[in-house]
């Protein structure tokens, strides 16, 4: 495996390679949801491409860009085990100068859910994956459904924006108990874990709801709030694909979105119908 932190420079070696690329942007402390992604990409690629990079403009004031994991050392090891062929490992200097272009979410999907508590968040998303992919400019770029309010916003930046990339969507990986693995879990006492554990609970509910016929999301929603009390809920959300609200559940037209905090974590997780 190769390691690049100058964009240039990465961006030259693989303008010469003839190769199908895969591409999976991430902020490392690496796990196996990340693993799952560099999987799918060894499968559908010639070669596989990582980032690792702690995305300052996604992070709010008060958020915790300081303290979120950073394994420089364990996260090059995984890659290694996991066959990426090249690790692109920029500083902060290296991604952004002092006065920049940027580009911004759009105001309906981007300010809704993750948005409303987040406000600017997704903008920095976007900004960091468009340097990404223009850098890379890969065939194919992974990511993960956990997040599927970035995901739906990615696809939308790189079709508006004309983009030659594919993205694929990658199922969300929990641990043994059901909890949708993030890089974030570290911060987790083991009672928060536990309580957390009220976030896949509540969207076990859900499906047991429609699977027995429920379609109203009011209801749904209703049920999936009292399962996760006492948690902070930012939202439970009943959405198309495209991300507009339902009142009742289309089948295979449905993500059922929940975000809350264990203790100060914000945890997110999600179902695709
Ligand atoms: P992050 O390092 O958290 O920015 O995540 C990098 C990529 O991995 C994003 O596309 C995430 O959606 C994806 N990802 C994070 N956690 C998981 C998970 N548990 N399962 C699948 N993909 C994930």
């Amino acid at each position: 495996m190769r390691v690049f932190q100058s964009p240039l420079e990465l961006k030259n070696e693989l303008r010469s390679l003839d190769a199908k690329i895969g591409f999976i942007p991430t902020m490392g402390a690496l796990h196996n949801g990340h693993i799952s992604l560099i999987k799918k990409a060894k499968e559908q690629n010639d070669i596989v491409v990582v980032s690792i990079f702690v995305n300052p403009t996604q992070f709010l004031k008060g958020e915790d860009l300081d303290k979120y994991p950073r394994r420089e050392q364990a996260d090059k090891r995984v890659c290694e085990l996991a066959g990426v062929d090249y690790l692109y490992y920029p500083n902060t200097s290296d991604m952004y100068e002092k006065d920049e272009v940027s580009v911004l979410a759009p105001n309906v999907r981007g300010y809704i859910l993750e948005g409303t508590s987040r406000p600017g968040h997704f903008s920095g998303v976007l900004t960091v994956v468009m340097k990404l992919l223009n850098i890379v400019r890969p065939t194919n770029a992974y990511f993960g459904k956990k997040d599927a309010q970035q995901l739906k916003l990615i696809t939308l930046m790189v079709k508006q924006m004309f983009m030659d990339v594919n993205i694929i969507p990658v199922d969300t990986m929990r641990d043994s108990f059901g909890l949708a693995l993030s890089s974030r879990n570290d911060y987790l006492s083991e009672d928060e874990k536990k309580e957390a554990l009220k976030i896949p609970a509540s969207l076990k509910k859900a499906t047991g709801m429609i699977v027995s016929g429920e379609y109203d999301c009011e209801k749904i929603i209703k049920e999936m709030r009292s399962v996760l009390a006492p948690l902070e809920i930012s939202y439970v959300a009943i959405v198309t694909r495209e991300f507009e609200p339902l009142k009742r559940v289309e089948l295979n037209n449905t993500i059922i979105l929940v975000e809350a905090l264990s203790g100060s974590t914000r945890l997110l997780d999600n179902i695709w119908l």
